[in-house]
């Protein structure tokens, strides 16, 4: 299968969101790394978003709430090339009623070789890189093929059934 490349430029569009026992978490690394986090393109499920901007005056554009469709937002918006990478400090001792739309993020992350940072160590890691000052090529396959053959397959079993 072919590679598809997609250039991350200076300024990173990032995704932040905490489900609600890791919101602190989240804020306090924001609050640490406000200079840093300044220089980007922040976005973030509502209530994310809007506790980080109320407690470090950073301007965070609001999606909708997660439990709402605004993990599925962030989703949508990786697909359209609209978002560079996410920091989710996500819980992991308590279900979510939203856990399909979680995981559903997670796959569609993986798809377009979306840099995800699932907690505060990874998050750390992710932002002190060398890779995070600079543009950076992300490599990911190109699924155009498979999706025209898929076309194609049922095209012919449509055409085969005689209906
Ligand atoms: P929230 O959503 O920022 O609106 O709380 C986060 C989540 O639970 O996915």
């Amino acid at each position: 299968m072919a590679d598809i490349t997609r250039t991350l430029g200076l300024q990173k569009r990032i995704a932040l969101i905490a489900h609600d026992h890791k919101k602190q978490a989240l804020i306090r690394w924001c609050q640490k790394n406000r200079d840093i986090l300044g220089q980007h393109f922040l976005c973030g499920t509502g209530t994310t978003a809007r506790l980080i901007s109320e407690n470090t005056g950073l301007p965070v554009e609001a999606l909708k709430s997660g439990p709402l469709g605004g993990d599925q937002e962030v989703g949508a918006r990786i697909a359209e090339g609209k978002i560079d990478m996410v920091i989710f400090f996500s819980d992991p001792l308590e279900a979510q009623p939203h856990d399909p739309d979680i995981k559903a993020l997670l796959r569609i992350a993986n798809v377009y070789d979306v840099p995800f940072a699932n907690n505060r160590s990874t998050a750390d890691f992710m932002i002190h890189s060398d890779f995070f000052n600079r543009e950076y090529t992300c490599i990911s396959e190109d699924y155009t093929d498979m999706n025209q053959r898929r076309v194609q397959d049922i095209q012919e079993e449509i055409d085969s059934s005689g209906e």
